[in-house]
């Protein structure tokens, strides 16, 4: 087997050609297609990220990573998954196993970050895994909400007459873009889903919200982008969606009285299933189905409504 090198080189980089896009779902695509190219990458750029990952990675592998505290990434999906975690119920321990997937995910976040940071033409700026405050609503207990945040990846346009070449007028002035690993099932459903209609079970319209919230952020009037990275089909491109900022904001203030119930110690009940009825056993393992939900056994043993039967 024979390997090259590639020469170690200062930029240029390649930015993605000119061209008008309909919007930041398109645009983002191209990038990111566009800097994943072996004639585009940036050698600097995948050496930093490659060197990131490998941390990530090794820590995935070494240490076991369940989450205990309420986070935009952890126990938002369903109002009683945030009072139990709220109240101290432990939730079920994840798949001994489990590091290989989250190896994966850090892995394609990392070359998704240098492919568009190499490919992002003048006049934007592009921040990853950028710090940032959480919204004014979060609560400040600590001892069992983290009150730190960080964000995959804000897009900024600095120059709006270099940007106008690549996306309408109207086009908002910054994007959140959070960056979701998916298996082909879920890519493709990812690519239909209606966002803030269907059940999300792994909560990632709530954490989107609560990002979009953020003083530091601000986006939840101009919407954000979920993009999916299909792990089983690597030659696949970029599924960025829109989420529009009703979207958002319904789930913010789902999120806002959620919080409020789970810290005045009042149990809303079957809560996602109640919004979902039978599309919500996939997660919380009814109807015969295994279920993702951490709580699914204490929550099924404490019923507060009938089942429908199904
Ligand atoms: S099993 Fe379903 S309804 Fe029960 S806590 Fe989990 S997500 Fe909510």
């Amino acid at each position: 087997m024979t390997s090259t090198t590639k020469q170690k080189s200062v930029s240029p980089l390649l930015p993605v050609p000119e061209q008008p896009y309909p919007d930041w779902s398109r645009f983002l695509k191209a990038v990111w297609q566009h800097g994943m190219s072996v004639k585009n990458a940036d050698p600097l750029l995948i050496e930093e990220h490659v060197d990131n990952a490998a941390k990530n990675i090794k820590s995935s592998m070494l240490e076991r990573n369940e989450v205990r505290r309420i986070r935009p990434s952890a126990f938002l999906a369903c109002a009683r998954q945030t009072y139990y975690a709220a109240t101290g119920e432990p939730s079920g321990d994840m798949p001994d196993n489990i590091g290989p997937t989250f190896s994966i995910g850090h892995l394609l976040h990392e070359l998704s970050y240098a492919a568009v940071r190499a490919a992002m033409p003048k006049g934007f700026k592009v921040e990853v895994e950028k710090h940032v405050a959480l919204p004014t609503w979060w609560p400040d207990d600590y001892s069992r909400f983290n009150q730190e945040g960080h964000v995959d990846m804000l897009l900024t346009i600095e120059d709006a007459d270099s940007a106008k070449a690549y996306l309408p007028d109207d086009a908002s002035k910054r994007m959140l873009v959070d960056f979701k690993t998916m298996g082909g099932y879920s890519y493709k459903k990812h690519g239909k889903s209606i966002w803030g209609e269907d059940p999300d079970g792994f909560g990632y319209l709530g954490q989107l919200a609560t990002y979009a919230d953020s003083p530091d952020v601000d986006v939840i009037e101009t919407g954000a982008l979920i993009a999916g990275i299909n792990r089983d089909s690597l030659t696949q491109p970029l599924l960025p969606r829109f989420i529009t900022p009703a979207a958002l904001k319904v789930e913010r203030d789902r999120l806002k009285m959620a919080m409020e119930m789970a810290l005045e110690g009042s149990d809303p009940g079957e809560e996602f299933l109640i919004r979902h009825a039978r599309e919500a056993h996939f997660y919380c393992g009814r109807g015969g189905k295994p279920g993702y939900c951490p709580f699914k056994n204490k929550c099924s043993e404490n019923p507060t409504r009938e089942e429908d039967g199904s």
